[in-house]
């Protein structure tokens, strides 16, 4: 009998064009895929989708034709980034009993670790895809490093058409400065800090307005004593400055709490949890001089959250590490599927640099030739300048592209090593360490943890996400298949 499955096809706006990854010729592939391994497509499913408006109305509609059809048990799409733009979606689909995911064109073994790989790969691809978009700023990250500040002017800045940079916005420079002098000299909170310059009527860009967390941003950017940051580093700037270094440095000061004696590491979890309750941070204190308790700030009123010592949460938090396990074979395997991945890609990409070059090469050689027109007298001087003007644009269009692409760098196949072998140790390093140093691996590993009760849902960070959603979606594969191989760590074992 045939097995039955769905078909899910995406391609956003800008891919429509290029070849290979329309629609039809997605259909296309599946269609012949389902051919060959005996696959009966019931229902197609087609997303086509622009990077601004987010949300995927077709996949929501397969996800609740796959509850309701049970007897179909997987989804063909034409590649794993078709399916895991969104890792929430992937990992929903995953943990649906039943159902696999198959790749027309990528071959994963049908195991937990095929599972692990598929995740993983989705991620570097988006990956890929991501580092792409961003080095396609690459100008503005020159026009940065000249001290030109290459985007949108922030808030106490106008930009300027003519010179292509920033000019002090008279109307709001005067409320910007006084932001500073007042955070940095009287003690106000940054709430109290919001507040005065609502009143002022400081507004977003957009005129929005202020938040605590824009203000704040607001307060750490170097832009108003004339430096800039872009993508994390400093450069000297060329604009006028509205605030001194010193000032800027009293404030940042503050900010981190360094001009106050905070009793701030006195509670190693403090500030990596939140109530899953209500949605407030969990705080810790100090009972009866002797315990820590972690409990509910009950900022939004009265709060089930029940308080619970330090020793406790600290044992609960090793589900952190536990949801995240690999082992040695996870690994190897993780490794040998990566340096596959890479070569294809660097293939990809060498392709393209190539038939860039060629391109370029065609259009110096017409421009070469326009000139001896020129000479001959075959064209006028003025049609050889407008042509001449118009290759030369397209020329460093091309070139630009083709540093571009020579810039994109892989994740270095030794960090991603070190990386997964910290995961296959986490769980007896964890154990061994007291409070101060677990904390610390938790932070390395999640930006926080909901905590409701005694469940612990942990936020990873990247790239950790991907590999919890690995070895989650792999416990799945763990309890259908007959010969669980390799097997996998139990999730959400939080009892200690
Ligand atoms: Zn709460």
């Amino acid at each position: 009998m045939k097995r039955k499955v769905v078909t899910y096809v995406r391609v956003s706006t800008e891919e429509q064009a290029k070849q290979g990854y329309s629609i039809p010729a997605q259909h296309q592939i599946l269609q012949d895929y389902a051919k060959g391994h005996d696959l009966e497509i019931v229902r197609a499913f087609e997303e086509s989708q622009s990077a601004f408006k987010p949300g995927r109305i077709q996949f929501k509609e397969m996800l609740a034709f796959l509850k309701k059809n049970k007897d179909v048990k997987g989804v063909l799409c034409y590649k794993i980034d078709r399916i895991a733009r969104n890792l929430r979606d992937y990992s929903e689909l995953a943990e649906m009993a039943g159902v696999r995911i198959i790749s027309a064109t990528e071959a994963l073994p049908e195991n937990p670790t095929g599972t692990l790989i598929g995740t993983v790969q989705a991620g570097f691809s988006r990956y890929f895809s991501e580092q792409l978009s961003e080095r396609v700023q690459l100008g503005m990250q020159t026009k940065a490093k000249e001290g030109v500040w290459p985007s949108f002017a922030p808030i106490g800045y106008l930009n300027d058409q003519g010179s292509g940079g920033i000019v002090v916005d008279a109307e709001r420079s005067g409320i910007i400065q006084k932001l500073f002098e007042i955070y940095a000299y009287e003690d106000v909170s940054l709430s109290h800090l919001v507040q005065w310059a609502r009143e002022r009527g400081l507004r977003t860009r957009k005129g929005g307005t202020l938040t605590k967390g824009a203000i704040h941003k607001l307060l750490r950017n170097p832009i108003y004593y004339g430096a800039l940051r872009w993508k994390g580093v400093i450069y000297e700037g060329s604009h006028q400055q509205l605030i001194s270094k010193a000032l800027f440095d009293k404030v940042q000061d503050r900010l981190s709490g360094r001009s106050y004696s905070r009793t701030k590491h006195i509670f190693p979890y403090r500030g990596l949890l939140q109530c899953g309750y209500c949605g407030c941070n969990i705080t810790a204190s100090l009972e009866k001089k002797r315990y820590i308790y972690y409990h509910c700030t009950q900022g939004r009123g009265k709060c089930l959250q029940p308080y619970v010592r330090q020793d406790i949460m600290g044992d609960r938090l090793k589900a952190v590490v536990d949801n995240i396990h690999l082992t040695e074979d996870q690994i190897s395997v993780l490794l040998d599927m990566m340096r596959r991945g890479k070569s294809r890609r660097q293939e990809q990409v060498e392709k393209r640099i190539q038939s860039l070059k060629n391109e370029a090469g065609i259009r110096s050689k017409r421009r070469d030739a326009l000139y001896f027109d020129k000479l001959d007298g075959k064209i006028t001087e003025e049609r050889w300048q407008q042509l001449e003007g118009e290759l030369t644009v397209s020329l460093d269009k091309i070139r630009g592209q083709i540093e571009l692409l020579e810039s994109i760098q892989e994740p270095q196949e030794e960090s991603v090593q070190a990386t997964f072998e910290l995961l296959e140790r986490a769980p007896v390093l964890y154990s061994k360490q007291k409070d101060e140093e677990r904390a610390r691996l938790l932070r390395t590993l999640v930006s926080n943890c909901i905590v409701k009760g005694d469940s612990i849902d942990p936020v990873y960070k990247k790239p950790f996400d991907l590999v919890a959603i690995g070895t989650k979606t792999g416990n799945w594969y763990a309890r259908r298949d007959s010969n669980p191989q390799p097997p996998v760590p139990k999730t959400g074992a939080l009892s200690s």
